[in-house]
C-alpha cells in the first residue's frame, strides 16, 4: 500500500489560520499520533485527511493518487470519532456490517465479515447484543470493528479513548496498538494525551498553533526535543536561562558544560531544559556542573519522589526513585548535578506553561 503524503496543507477559517503549511508523510503500516494542546489544529488536520474539511491550500496524495478534492466516501478511509456514534436501534453485528449492507454486499457475506471483525476485537459472542447493553470499552471496540469493515486503506481516529475511564483507556491503547500491528494498516490518531501517543505510536507529530513542531519516534521526541515547546509539552522539564560563553553556558553566574553548547554562537542567549529524572543529588557527584540548592518541598508519589529545590538558576524539580533514599528534608542545603549530555539547549524563547 502506498504512503499518504500531505504537502503544504493549510486551513484558514476566515482570517484565522488553523493549520499552517504542514508537510507530512504517513508511511504504510505506521501508526502516527497527532499530539498537541487544545486548539492546535489536530482535528482540523485529520478532518482534511478524511475529506470532511476542504484544505485552503496544499495537496493530499495516496501514492500517485491526488485525493485533495475527493469526497470522504470515495477515499476508503475508516474513521472512529470521539463519541463513536453507533446506531442504538441496531444490534452489534448490524452496526458492524451496516456500511457493507448499504454498499450492496450480499447479507451472508456482510454477516460473515462482521463475525470476523467481532472476533478480531474480542466481541465474538456479542453480535446480538443491543448497543445500550455494552460497556464503554465494548462500544469502542464495536466502533473500531465497524470502521474496519470496508477494509480501509487508512484508519483515522480522533480522541478514540476520550469517553473511557483511565484504566480502560490504558487497556484499549494497548489493544488498539496490537490490532493495528496485526493488520499493518496505516493509522493516524489524534490525541492531546502524551502517554497515549507514547504508548501507541511509531511516530509522533507534535503540533502547536497549526504547525508541526517536531516529528519523531516517542524516544526521539522525549530525549531530543527540538525546542522548548516540545520539552515542556512532552514529559516534564526544568527550564533555565543562560548565555553561551566559550563553548559553555553561563547560568546565574555559574558555568555549566552542555554537550550542544559549542554549536551555539558565542554570546547567544539560550534556554536550557533538563528532565527531572536526569538531575542528581547527594554525595559522590561528578566534578563540575553543579549548583547549590535548598530543598523547598518533598512530594512522595509512591515509586518516585519529587524533590523541589531553590537554586541560583531558579526553582527546579528532581525526580528520584524512592528506594535511593537521599535522606533530604525541607530546608536541607545540597548540591544538584546537571549532566552535560542531559542539558538541552534552545535559542531563548518563551515556553508553554
Ligand atoms: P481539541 O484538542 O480541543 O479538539 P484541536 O487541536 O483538535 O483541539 P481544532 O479542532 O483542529 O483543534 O481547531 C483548531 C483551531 O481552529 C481552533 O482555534 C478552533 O477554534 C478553530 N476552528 C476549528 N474549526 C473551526 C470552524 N469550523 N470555524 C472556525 N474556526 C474553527
Amino acid at each position: 500500500m502506498p504512503d499518504l503524503v500531505l504537502s503544504d496543507i493549510r486551513k484558514d477559517f476566515g482570517a484565522f489560520r488553523a493549520v499552517d503549511r504542514v508537510d507530512l508523510t504517513f508511511a504504510h503500516g505506521e501508526l502516527t499520533a497527532l499530539l498537541g494542546p487544545s486548539g492546535c489544529g489536530k482535528t482540523t488536520l485529520l478532518r482534511m485527511i478524511a475529506g470532511l474539511e476542504e484544505p485552503s491550500g496544499g495537496t493530499i496524495r495516496l501514492g500517485e493518487t491526488d485525493l485533495t478534492g475527493t469526497p470522504p466516501h470515495a477515499r476508503k478511509f475508516g474513521m472512529v470519532f470521539q463519541n463513536f456514534a453507533l446506531f442504538p436501534h441496531l444490534n452489534v453485528a448490524d452496526n458492524v456490517c451496516y456500511a457493507l449492507t448499504i454498499a450492496g454486499t450480499p447479507t451472508a457475506r456482510a454477516r460473515a465479515r462482521a463475525g470476523e471483525l467481532l472476533d478480531l476485537v474480542q466481541l465474538a459472542d456479542f453480535g446480538q447484543r443491543r448497543i445500550g447493553e455494552l460497556s464503554g470499552g465494548q462500544r469502542q471496540r464495536v466502533a473500531i470493528a465497524r470502521a474496519l469493515a470496508q477494509e480501509p486503506e487508512v484508519f483515522l481516529l480522533d480522541e478514540p479513548m476520550s469517553a473511557l475511564d483511565a484504566k480502560l483507556r490504558e487497556e484499549m491503547q494497548v489493544e488498539l496498538r496490537l490490532l493495528q500491528q496485526r493488520l499493518k494498516i496505516t493509522t493516524i490518531v489524534v490525541t492531546h494525551d502524551q502517554r497515549e501517543a507514547m504508548t501507541m505510536a511509531d511516530r509522533i507529530v507534535v503540533m502547536s498553533q497549526g504547525r508541526c513542531e517536531q516529528v519523531g519516534s516517542p524516544q526521539e521526541i522525549y530525549h531530543r526535543p527540538a525546542n522548548g515547546f516540545v520539552a515542556s509539552f512532552i514529559g516534564r522539564a526544568n527550564f533555565m536561562s543562560g548565555r553561551v560563553r566559550n563553548g559553555a553556558v553561563q547560568v546565574a553566574g555559574w558555568t555549566l558544560q552542555a554537550v550542544p553548547a559549542p554549536a551555539f554562537i558565542d554570546g547567544s542567549q539560550v534556554t536550557l531544559a533538563l528532565r527531572p529524572e536526569k538531575a542528581r543529588l547527594g554525595a559522590d557527584l561528578p566534578v563540575g556542573n553543579r549548583l547549590p540548592a535548598t530543598v523547598t518541598f518533598l512530594r512522595d508519589v509512591g515509586a518516585t519522589r519529587d524533590i523541589h529545590l531553590d537554586t541560583p538558576a531558579g526553582p527546579m524539580v528532581v525526580e528520584e526513585v524512592t528506594d535511593r533514599g537521599t535522606g533530604l528534608h525541607v530546608g536541607a542545603q545540597t548540591q544538584v548535578y546537571l549532566p552535560p549530555d542531559a542539558l538541552h539547549l534552545f535559542p531563548a524563547e518563551p515556553v508553554a506553561a
